[in-house]
């Protein structure tokens, strides 16, 4: 099982962004920049690992969903826009990088990460959280 999959089973605390009953959005435990999200569809493996693997009704309807958490991320975090990412180098799980960019090189996955405190870590995911719920 994938540290994803448990995050999604809540064994393994996460930053909580969104979710639905087939996506989940949380912080990225070491940021590119304040605010750094990433989406999840609720899969076990093997059929959770390659995005271009997935469904294309479940591929479209992740991308529908990154697109109400980035709106919401946009709306909270200073930033001139939300840029996409999908690496997957890391965990065998499919997930969407969401990065609040003030310039091209913020989308570097070699910068430094942030180090941000527990308490700001969930101050953010709770100010993206609230930005979603109010566009609905
Ligand atoms: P990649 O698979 O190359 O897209 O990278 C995996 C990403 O997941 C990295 O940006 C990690 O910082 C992030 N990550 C790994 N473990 C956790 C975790 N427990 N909570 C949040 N993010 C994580």
């Amino acid at each position: 099982m994938t540290i994803f999959s448990r995050i999604i089973n809540g064994e393994i605390p996460s930053y909580k962004v969104a979710e639905t009953d087939r996506f989940y959005a949380f912080l990225d435990i070491n940021p590119l920049t304040k605010g750094h999200t990433l989406v999840i569809p609720k899969l076990e493996e093997p059929e959770a690992d390659y995005i271009f693997d997935l469904d294309d009704q479940l591929l479209a309807d992740m991308m529908v969903f990154a697109k109400q958490v980035a709106k919401g991320m946009k709306q909270t975090i200073n930033c001139q826009r939300i840029g996409v990412a999908v690496l997957g180098m890391e965990v065998p799980h499919v997930h969407i990088h969401l990065i609040p960019l003030q310039k091209e090189t913020d989308m570097l996955f070699s910068n430094p990460k942030l180090q941000l405190t527990a308490e700001e870590m969930a101050e953010i995911a709770n100010s993206i959280a609230i930005a979603i719920d109010g566009e609905e």
